[in-house]
């Protein structure tokens, strides 16, 4: 099969990853062999090709194919796998398994399990013709989307779903997302459906207007003004804010933009500032989520109440994708298509 291989970690300019014909995978048991039809580009492929996480084990392995939202058939059945048949249209997401015995897996916490294994970092993922997944961690995709529109619900869909719903937003309330990427431009969607009015912040104009066709009801430029100061003069600020840019400038803004009493959800790191606890606001740290936080997107993409705006890439294109993604000149996602 076809597949993208990463050998070294290094800057994506230099030629770091490779289309090479590899053999295809088997199944072993308790897996499905997968023919991927898409496979969503994400920053954290970014991150691992250029070497951003070696400190944290990232990649578990060389050489490794990338990626970890990804749509396929199931072409190949592996021993002990119940409920899957040939043919079957599933997801994948960046948990590819977990243990399902530590105190995380006991308490629908699976996503920080102390054994887990993530797709496309610990295991091959998705950049290629085919891939092995664990049939207790595929999720099957509603019919109505193309595979296309459905790999980004695979990683961004299920992060902006796991951060907004740590933002204990009540109908009515008042939402700020900063940083409209892959992740942030489901935020949006997310946050709506919760019921809330949602203000969209970011320096690229292309995502704003990404964010007021999705419905957000207005946009801060940072370039140009304080997100800060924006949101506090209008109410005392809004009741959370959920952070996907990977700045501390940024990050300190929407602390400050949230009201008293309001929440504050990171989905990168970012160093906060001194906290003045007299206004008892909540700092909650998101990442990925559960897998009945995947079934939750599914669902809203099904209802039509979240969508992804995808830009679909051949597979021997990756790394263009990833460098446009770099430079910033993706409208929200790209999505290679083997
Ligand atoms: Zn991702
Ligand atoms: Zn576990």
């Amino acid at each position: 099969m076809k597949a993208v291989l990463l050998d070294q970690t290094g800057p994506i300019e230099d030629e770091r990853l490779r289309v090479a014909d590899v053999d295809i995978p088997e199944p072993g048991p308790g897996e499905v062999l997968l023919r991927v039809q898409a496979c969503g580009v994400c920053r954290s492929n970014l991150h691992m090709i250029e070497g951003d996480w070696v400190a944290n084990g990232v990649p578990g392995k060389l050489p490794i194919i990338p990626d970890h939202e990804v749509v396929g058939t199931v072409a190949k059945i592996g021993h002990a796998v119940d409920g899957l048949f040939l043919g079957d249209r599933v997801g994948v997401q960046p948990l590819w398994w977990t243990d399902g015995t530590c105190e995380f897996c006991l308490s629908a916490r699976e996503h920080l399990c102390w054994n887990k294994q993530i797709t496309g970092e610990t295991v091959d993922g998705g950049y290629a013709e085919f891939m092995v997944a664990s049939a207790a961690h595929v999720h099957p995709v509603p019919e109505l989307l193309t595979a296309v529109e459905a790999a980004p619900l695979f990683c961004p869909g299920i992060t902006a779903y796991s951060a907004v719903a740590q933002a204990r937003i009540r109908p009515g309330d008042r939402v700020a997302v900063f940083g409209l990427g892959g992740v942030g431009h489901m935020a949006v969607q997310v946050a709506r459906a919760f019921g809330a009015e949602v203000i969209a912040a970011d320096r690229n104009p292309l995502h704003l207007d990404v964010a007021r066709e999705l419905g957000a009801v207005s946009t801060i430029d940072v370039r140009n003004v304080d997100a800060g100061e924006a949101l506090a003069a209008d109410k005392g600020g809004v009741d959370a804010a959920l952070v996907f840019a990977p700045s501390d400038v940024l990050t300190q803004q929407a602390l400050y933009g949230v009201r008293r009493g309001g929440t504050l959800v990171l989905g990168v790191s970012a160093q906060l500032p001194r906290l003045a606890f007299f206004e008892a606001k909540t700092i909650v740290e998101s990442v990925i989520g559960n897998r009945a936080d995947m079934r939750r997107v599914l669902k809203l993409a099904e209802m039509g109440l979240v969508r992804s705006v995808a830009e679909p890439y051949p597979l021997d294109r990756a790394v263009d994708a990833l460098r446009a993604l770099k430079r910033g000149e993706l409208r929200s996602r790209a999505v290679l298509t083997p």
